[in-house]
Order: structure tokens, then sequence, then C-alpha cells
């Protein structure tokens, strides 16, 4: 008989930004046959897998690109310049960049437009931040946390925008840093509800029960994301991509236990968690 509670958050899993441009990508590969991704359509392994399956190729570089391809851009989007080599090799082109990254792609263009240094609040490794940091015109400065703007010099517009997956707290906490550096300081927050909704289902879970198993990629950020929120509220927090790395040492002595799942889990990872739990 199984005595653990599942309390199961809401919202869970996909975003509204990757499930539309997972329906875009499946569709182009229903009508095509062969879609080229440039990088990882999505930051999940599994659902990678089952999409290549279908038909993607993934490639790193337009140079891999064969002539008149179909080249689906990923919901994190990308750089103007991407944008031209890619139609300039004659591709058909599938964006499936989310609105609210195409929000800040253009905050981040306004603002430099109107003098305005931008700060883009994120991990400068990302596609994402990257793909923002190129809508903007002139130097782009990324920052992760207020440390990284004690070095930074005083200038007369500073502008800020957010990657769309940053917590929230660490937002205000970069923009309290930035005030003294600055005489005008404007500030965009491009976090995206979705990415919100999943951190107050998060901090609500970790209050209710005795942990929290957060599904998704590790390689995703706004899963990381998550599984930090949960750790910040002081709640014991198993992160997994997938239902066979299920610790069952971490579940002994548990009785109530949350389920959370990024933006980027698709659902039929998140039931297959669900239903080897029931199980137990
Ligand atoms: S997390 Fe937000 S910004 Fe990212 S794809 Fe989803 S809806 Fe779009």
């Amino acid at each position: 008989m199984n005595l653990m509670k599942l309390v199961i958050g809401k919202p869970l899993g996909f975003c509204f930004g990757v499930k539309r441009a997972i329906d875009e990508l499946e569709r182009a590969l229903g009508r095509y046959g062969e879609v080229y991704a440039l990088g990882s359509p999505i930051h999940n392994e599994e659902e990678v897998k089952r999409l290549i399956s279908m038909g993607l190729k993934l490639i790193e570089k337009v140079e891999c690109l064969p002539p008149n391809a179909v080249v689906f851009i990923r919901a994190h989007g990308t750089t103007p310049e991407i944008f031209d080599m890619v139609r300039k090799k004659g591709s058909i082109v599938i964006d499936g960049t989310c609105p609210s990254v195409k929000n800040a792609q253009e905050k981040a263009r306004l603002l430099s437009k109107e003098g305005y240094n931008v700060v883009v609040v994120g991990d400068p490794k990302h596609p994402e931040v990257q793909s923002i940091k190129g809508h903007a015109l002139g130097e782009v400065y990324v920052v992760t946390s207020p440390k990284d703007v004690e070095a930074f010099p005083a200038k007369d517009k500073i502008g800020v925008v957010s990657q769309t997956t940053q917590e929230e707290g660490m937002l205000l906490a970069i923009v309290s840093a930035l005030v003294p550096k600055s005489r005008e300081l404007r500030v965009y927050n491009t976090i995206c509800k979705a990415t919100l909704h999943r951190q107050e289902t998060v901090k609500k879970l970790a209050s209710e029960t005795e942990g929290v198993i957060v599904i998704g990629g590790h390689n995703s950020t706004n899963t990381a994301k998550l599984v930090e929120v949960a750790k910040k509220e002081g709640c014991d927090v198993l992160w997994i991509a997938k239902s066979d790395e299920i610790d069952e040492d971490w579940l002994k002595n548990k009785s109530i236990i949350g389920i959370a799942a990024g933006a980027s889990t698709p659902d039929w990872l998140i039931n297959d968690v669900i239903s080897s739990l029931s199980c137990r």
C-alpha cells in the first residue's frame, strides 16, 4: 500500500512559449520531414531525443546548414546576424522565438537606441541572454549577481532588462546595486509570468510538504531556478530529469511530497514520474 501523498504543483511543465515552439516544430517536421535546429531546441534531453526520431537535425553553426534547408529558431531566440546568415543560405525559417523573449530583445534595443548603457541580468553563456544582447546596439553588460556590479563603471544612463527565467529577488538586488552607479536608471522587468508562477508554486509546495521533487533537464536554467527557490525556502529538494533518477533514500520517511517541473519538461515525462511514485 502506498502511504506517500503527492501534491502536484500547478502550473506544471511546458510554459506557453515552449509549447508554442514545440507545436510549430512538430508541424514543420510533419510538413517537411527534416528540420534543422541551431542548438538544442529545448533544454530537455528526453524530449530532444523524441524530436530527433521525428526528423530533427541538430547543428551548432549556420555554416553546417545545407542549402535551402528548413531551419527552426528555438524559443530562446537568436541574434539578428544569425537570422540574416540563415536567410542568405536560402533557408525556410520557422521562428519559434517566445513572445516574452522577443519583448526582452525589443526592450534591450529600445534602451540602447535611447542612449542607455544596457545591462542584462542573466547567465552570459545562456542562448537567450546572447539573443537579447545581440538585439541591443553597442556595448552590453551581462551581470549575474550584485557582486558583478561592484566593478561596474559609473554611467549617466543605465537601462536594465532581465533574462526571462531570472529570479525576481536577484533582479531586485542587482537593480539596488546599480542605483549608486547611475544618474538615470530605467528598468524593464522582463521576467516572464510563466517563470514567476512556477517559482511561486515551488515556494507553496516547499511550505506544504516534506520535500519537493523538481522534474526537468539538468541543463535547464528555469528548472535550476526552481531548485534554487525551493532550497532558499529550506526545503529538501530532489532534482531529476526522468523517473529512473528517483532516489529511494531521499524518499525514505517522507509521507508528503510536492511535484514541480520546469517550463521545458514535457507532460509525458512528468506523468511517468508521477505513475512511478504512485506505484511505491
Ligand atoms: S519560460 Fe517564459 S520566456 Fe521562456 S519560453 Fe516559457 S514563456 Fe517564454
